[in-house]
């Protein structure tokens, strides 16, 4: 053979092996797991996609599950992630074959604000960004990684010291981290206040392209901590872009399953739930749980009849909680999830469902007291006085018109103190774009916003970016108390 065709034979051979390269790539990339994931979960779908169409299951506790790996009390499990990786993803790997679908990262809570209390404050990218990359060599291809994100356990301004913007810079460094490590979404869980949800969504919104996921605790009364109801949870979560919402934690799935009814009456998105393992009780110095992994399961059906498409366990599950779920879940078969109509508004406690009804309104403006003077001064008490008078004739709904107010005020201070206040729902009036957006970044509920800048855009795409409701002046002009 000369030494041209031998150049030309290894070019041949070069073609050939490339070909076979990149069938074998295609047939694994592809075919294989698609014969592999009939059954299971498809990667071809994103998570978002599949929750809207059918159940899948979440994991359990990681704390219990490294404590029986020698974690101590008064370390942070999330450490492990960099100290221990393996033991951290062979939890993982009891999970996905319990039957989890979705692994939650070790990331809980995770963030700056936590983690300095125990030293730890400047290896919170790296805790993060390490409990999802070890999720996702347990995941594969099959399986989907969800990130958790607990709230700070501070308390929120005014009642506490935690600024909205310092909450906000809290998490965007945590989500940032999450999305760099190619999480399929970010869990902010066990929050027990709407106003730190917010800064925690928008911080997701604002920074990364990653679906979001919202989940409250319940206290004993069925409301947050901070008195936000289930259905007040739901409604402003999902309209700031929340692609799921739902419970964690609290008292056990009983005590839940009241919660989820409630927040799948106003879902426009499909919920998720992970309750603690019953409820948690100290004996012989250990905390126990009192529900049984079959006890768990039970409740099941009642999670999916009521807009569940995610669903696993807190505080305590173990793999065999987890068991328990997959093998209800497969009994009851749940088509796609259809999404509650109903335009409403929200405050921090009430909500309101406007298309089912005509509801009064209390109007605050110029006319009616010195609006300007009261905001310029810092005078919120008169306004807030004056508010509670129109409640107490009988007022649903707060109209705050501001289209004659022409001094600046602190539009922040006003709102966030005025919303421990007023229980009812707002309407917000005004022409101004920059109070309208400050607004609307800072009242932690669902305003409404009267329509009265037609064919505005740039207003328009403000309330539309914080999930507000646009009113019609009919709407307003009928229902306002003369
Ligand atoms: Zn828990």
């Amino acid at each position: 053979m000369s030494r041209l065709e031998n150049n030309e034979a290894n070019t041949l051979t070069t073609i050939l092996w490339n070909g076979v390269w990149i069938y074998r790539n295609f047939y694994y990339k592809t075919v294989y797991h698609l014969k592999k994931n009939r059954k299971g979960v498809s990667f071809l779908k994103t998570l978002k996609e599949q929750v809207r169409e059918k159940v899948l299951v979440y994991d359990g506790a990681k704390g219990v599950m490294l404590q029986r790996r020698g974690l101590k009390g008064g370390e942070t499990s999330e450490y492990w992630n960099i100290i221990k990786p393996d033991v951290v993803k062979e939890v993982y790997a009891l999970y996905k074959e319990a039957g989890s679908d979705v692994l939650q990262a070790n990331t809980f809570p995770g963030n700056r604000a936590y983690l300095e209390k125990y030293q730890l404050g400047d290896k919170t990218y790296d805790i993060n960004y390490m409990g999802v990359k070890l999720a996702k060599e347990v995941a594969g291809d099959s399986h989907f990684v969800a990130a958790s994100v607990g709230a700070t356990g501070e308390i929120f301004e005014p009642a506490g010291e935690l600024t909205f913007e310092t909450a906000y810079d809290v998490y965007k460094e945590q989500v940032n981290a999450i999305e760099a490590a190619g999480a399929d979404c970010v869990n902010f869980e066990t929050f027990s206040d709407i106003a730190e949800m917010r800064a925690a969504i928008l911080a997701a919104k604002e920074n990364t392209r990653q679906m979001i996921v919202a989940s409250f605790s319940f206290e004993k009364n069925g409301r947050t901590l901070s008195g936000n109801s289930p259905e007040v949870c739901a409604i402003v979560s999902q309209a700031l872009g929340a692609e799921l919402v739902g419970a964690s934690c609290s008292e056990g799935p009983a005590q839940l399953s009241g919660v989820i009814e409630k927040m799948y009456r106003v879902a426009k998105v499909p919920l998720v739930v992970k309750p603690n393992a019953g409820l948690p009780k100290v004996s012989e110095g250990k905390v126990i749980y009192e529900g049984s992994p079959e006890e768990f399961g039970t409740y099941t059906k009642t999670f999916l009849e009521n807009g569940v498409r995610l669903i696993g366990g807190c505080c305590g599950s173990t793999p065999e909680y987890v068991c328990e779920i997959k093998k209800e879940v497969e009994q009851y078969k749940v088509g796609a999830f259809i999404p509650k109509e109903g335009i409403t508004i929200a405050s921090p406690y009430n909500y309101l469902v406007m298309d089912s009804g005509d509801y009064e309104i209390g109007l605050i403006d110029q006319n009616g007291l010195d609006l300007e003077k009261l905001l310029s001064t810092g005078d919120y008490q008169g306004i807030v006085d004056y508010a509670l008078d129109l409640t107490g004739e009988g007022a649903q709904i707060i109209m705050l018109d501001f289209v004659q107010v022409k001094k600046g005020f602190d539009v922040k201070e006003f709102i966030v103190n005025m919303s421990l206040f007023i229980k009812q729902p707002v309407i917000l009036k005004t022409e101004d774009k920059s109070l309208l957006e400050q607004f609307l970044r800072f009242y932690p509920g669902q305003a409404g916003v009267a329509a009265i800048f037609n064919g505005d855009g740039e207003m328009v795409s403000v309330v539309k970016h914080y999930g507000a409701t646009l009113i019609k002046e009919e709407y307003i002009e009928r229902n306002i108390i003369k």
